[in-house]
């Protein structure tokens, strides 16, 4: 039995022949699983669809009821048989119901990351640590200058600059799924419990989570608020709506993004960002590279973003490694990320 009996690399995705699904799939397929709800690792238009509750009701809500033929929900720590393989779903600590998926045939045992952090978040089930003979990592922050760094450090600077300019509106750009929850935990442990304002795209996807018991205090949508109530308070929005007209309504906004990006001083120059806060749902260099050593995998597969730095570091530790070059997976934590949704229910 070798790894690639187990897993092998398609166009749509990785398959495994003898369980008869995909993970992850970039296109429709018979079988898939899947990892988590970010939208290019969860398509519509499959056949049967297994991923945990919370990944099955965010694919729900972004794509309605129909979105794939079947649907089955799996615990963590579950194994279910398909075909000849066993596969368990483990927390992989990205986003709410986000799962690593370890298929296991004949006792050799195959770890599909999806996105994952080592790192604590309020809004998820941590990252367990899986050991396993191959490791599928992602590499979003595969480079050695990717040091997220604390993220209460990050939130300090935001509180510290909302003290700072009462007058001004804090317009925070952050993902919509999972990025912008995380962001109102963190505010909300760092002691501030003002409303916080939200774009009605992180509307839908915030109650839920609310609905899964993970409490955000009050938030209140930034269009239904008069601008005085905007001036001193905290806005989230998606990154793309920062620089359209959407934005044009805030008194004197100071532009903050929230992105493992931020570390790169030019691209926040770029997105003229004056407050860049370094926070990622995304293990950055230490992450990504503790864990594939902690794993004990003899041979690592690393999928989008920068593989080549990360296969260079598997290889000359010993590891076997090799990039696997699937196209379609994009990056939510990407600055120029525009959500599908980003002016859901929004004027401009
Ligand atoms: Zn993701
Ligand atoms: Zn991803």
């Amino acid at each position: 039995m070798r790894p690639e009996d187990i897993l092998v690399r398609t166009p749509v995705g990785v398959c495994c022949k003898a369980g008869g699904f995909h993970i992850d799939p970039t296109r429709p397929v018979d079988k898939a699983v899947i990892t988590h709800g970010h939208s290019d690792h969860a398509r519509a238009g499959h056949g049967a669809v297994l991923a945990t509750q919370e990944t099955l009701d965010l694919m729900r809500l972004r794509y309605g009821g129909n979105f794939a033929a079947s649907t089955q929900a799996i615990r963590y720590g579950e194994t279910v048989t398909l075909g000849g393989a066993r596969v368990t779903f483990h927390p992989a600590g990205h986003v709410l119901g986000s799962a690593q998926i370890a298929v296991e045939v004949d006792g050799l045992r195959v770890v599909a990351s999806g996105d994952y952090k080592n790192v604590v978040d309020p809004t998820c089930v941590p990252f367990e640590l899986v050991r396993c003979d191959v490791f599928i990592t992602e590499a979003t922050f595969g480079l050695p200058v990717f040091r997220h760094g604390n993220a209460d450090a990050e939130i300090a600077k935001l509180l510290h600059s909302v003290a700072l300019f009462p007058e001004r509106a804090h317009l925070v750009g952050a993902y919509s799924l999972g990025k912008a929850q995380r962001l109102i935990a963190l505010i909300r442990a760092a002691g501030y419990d003002e409303p916080i304002y939200l774009h009605g795209a992180m509307e839908k996807i915030t109650r839920y989570y609310v609905s899964r018991g993970i409490d955000l205090g009050r938030f209140d949508l930034a269009r239904s608020a008069k601008k005085p109530e905007l001036a001193g308070a905290i806005t989230l929005c998606p990154p793309s709506t920062l620089k359209d007209l959407w934005s044009r309504r805030f008194p004197d906004p100071v532009t903050c993004f929230a992105s493992g990006w931020m570390r790169v001083r030019a691209r926040a120059r770029q997105h003229l960002v004056e407050l860049p806060l370094v926070i990622s749902d995304h293990a950055d260099w230490d992450g990504l590279t503790e864990t594939i050593a902690a794993t004990g995998a003899s041979e690592v597969w690393v999928t989008h973003g920068q593989e080549e730095a990360l296969v260079h570091w598997s290889v000359t530790r010993g590891l076997q490694a090799r990039p696997l070059d699937i196209v379609g997976y994009g990056d939510e934590d990407e600055a120029d990320d525009v959500t599908e949704n980003a002016n859901h229910g929004e004027v401009s």
